[in-house]
């Protein structure tokens, strides 16, 4: 007998849990949202294999409405969380899903590691500039001398350029979208989650009732794609002697205030992933073999020497 394997094609209502969105009417959140089920299906992710992880705040409910493993963890500590997965089983996909407040200003130190590590997994930033779950306090990307509703005086605080901090810290892939653009900000997560490295995708996300400065027709006079603007536009590093300009180039287009350009700003696989270099540097079988596949236990007794554990791994 012969046996057919049929590989199950899934569409993005496969992805789609049950449970409706407790988000306002029109946040750019349901954008996202719709954007990560297409590249799901796209991609045909395997649920049981795809971590989503996400924090606290309106952006961190987002896994509890799609059909993958998720964890919903505390504030902040996203990063960790999905990193410490992400090196127990590198066969997982791994994304942490948040927003500014969450992952740049809590979670802003853990940022900062895993851009150093270049472990293989994506950070997707849904960017209102305000803490909407906590009613519209400054987040830690709200343009300094703007006064949301919820603030009784305008922003003292200059505000932080996430992309700049990404490159800063180590990340390879780095990119910026807006959510009332599907279709981009699908094209652009797909690229993120290929890229081999730690990648992050900005997305410019309307807070629509908690920020009636930065609106949709804030963003739209704005927003402008890189690759319409300048066709020659090639983020990706083809040898490391370029790094160093495609640097330059992608700071310059992250500096820009007055109009907000979206795409690919910088792209580097010739660095290589955390994971890449533990196995050549400590444990040749670390890929094949890694801890969350092997054994814990042998005739009910742990075969783990834990101190020896520690000796190996913390780094
Ligand atoms: Fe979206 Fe803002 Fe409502 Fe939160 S408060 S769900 S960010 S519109």
């Amino acid at each position: 007998m012969t046996v057919v394997k049929v590989e199950l094609k899934r569409t993005p209502q496969d992805y789609k849990w049950t449970k409706p969105p407790e988000w306002c009417p029109g946040c750019g959140h349901f954008g996202i949202l719709q954007a990560l089920l297409q590249v799901f299906a796209e991609l045909n992710m395997e649920p049981s294999r795809t971590v989503l992880v996400s924090g606290i705040g309106c952006s961190s409910r987002l896994p509890h409405y799609v059909r993958t493993v998720s964890a919903h963890t505390i504030h902040g500590r996203a990063v960790p969380f999905a990193l410490g997965l992400k090196l127990a089983n590198p066969n997982l996909e791994v994304m942490v899903v948040g927003g500014d407040g969450d992952l740049f200003a809590i979670g802003g130190n853990h940022i900062l590691g895993a851009g150093r590590r270049n472990v293989d997994f994506t950070v997707v930033l849904m960017d209102n500039a305000v803490y909407g779950l906590t009613r519209g306090q400054a987040g830690p990307t709200l343009p300094l001398g703007l006064q949301p509703k919820a603030l009784n005086k305008p922003n003292p605080q200059a505000d932080l350029n996430p992309l700049l901090v990404a490159l800063a810290s180590g990340f390879t892939f780095i990119a910026r979208s807006y959510s009332y653009d599907i279709r981009y900000t699908a094209k652009l997560i797909k690229e993120a989650m290929l890229h081999k490295g730690s990648a992050l995708v900005q997305v410019l996300s309307p807070c629509v009732t908690y920020n009636n400065i930065m609106t949709r027709e804030w963003y739209e006079k704005r927003v402008y794609k890189l690759e319409e603007a300048d066709p020659t536009w090639d983020p990706v590093v083809h040898d490391e002697k370029e790094d160093y300009e495609k640097r330059r180039r992608a700071i310059e287009k992250m500096l820009e205030i007055e109009r907000l350009p979206l795409g690919i700003f910088y792209k580097n696989e010739l660095v290589p992933t955390f994971e890449e270099r533990y196995a050549q540097m400590y444990d040749p079988n670390y890929l094949k073999f890694p801890p969350a596949l092997q054994p814990i236990e042998k005739d009910g007794k742990s075969v783990i020497d834990f101190y020896r554990l520690m000796a190996d791994r913390i780094l």
